[in-house]
């Protein structure tokens, strides 16, 4: 798919704030610091649609961009903040999960993990939780650029593994750098394969 224009079309506290799902819509989340908003520029190929590096936990908001005049690509706020108290995570919980789970037209989410690490207790959970809900779901790895040799293929099936202790069947998988633009097309791919845009 070629990115026409990509626009920021508005922040959301609550689920109900966000623009209609009269469109369809493709969300992408992960822990703070995985990629998310250098993923989404270099998809998207713009320099700052999408703010890098913003204070953790400082915006517990829903961003939509309107994509080709046709989809929603939707930024949603990092779990898994260290920093804020339980009640606010709990707040911020019930956020994302409420939008999951509510949001009509969302085709797919896309969960990002940082491909540097071993597997994540919250990672894992979190895609527990997908699966259990039934929300249509992939996996993004991120930051592919930062290992050398064979370590991502290890990591990633490190990962693997673990989700194969629960489930038969995978999600789609992809493999990305922001830095060197790898995987974005594929995922651009899937999405344009999904609907007719
Ligand atoms: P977010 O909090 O998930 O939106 O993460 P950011 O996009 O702000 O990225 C967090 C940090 O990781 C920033 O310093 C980025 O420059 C860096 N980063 C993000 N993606 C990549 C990547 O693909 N390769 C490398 N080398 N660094 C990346």
């Amino acid at each position: 798919m070629v990115i026409k224009t990509a626009d920021f079309v508005k922040s959301s506290g609550k689920w109900q704030e966000c623009p209609e799902p009269n469109i369809p819509e493709y969300a992408f989340i992960g822990r703070s610091n995985v990629g998310k908003s250098s993923l989404i520029n270099a998809m998207m190929n713009k320099k700052d649609l999408a703010k890098t590096s913003q204070t953790p936990g400082k915006t517990q908001l829903i961003n939509h961009f309107l994509v080709n005049d046709g989809w929603y690509l939707t930024d949603l706020p990092g779990y898994g903040y260290a920093k804020v108290s339980k009640v606010q995570r709990k707040d911020f919980e019930k956020l994302i999960t409420n939008y999951i789970l509510n949001r009509r037209n969302l085709v797919n989410l896309f969960v990002l993990i940082d491909v540097r690490h071993n597997p994540q207790k919250i990672d894992l959970e979190f895609i527990q939780w997908c699966g259990e809900s039934g929300i249509p779901f992939s996996i993004i790895f991120t930051k592919a650029d930062k290992l050398k040799g064979n370590a991502v293929v290890k990591n990633v099936d490190a990962y693997k593994a673990e989700l194969h202790r629960t489930w038969e069947d995978l999600p789609e998988l992809y493999i990305t750098s922001a830095e060197k633009k790898e995987g974005c097309d594929e995922i651009l791919n899937f999405i344009g394969k999904t609907n007719d845009f």
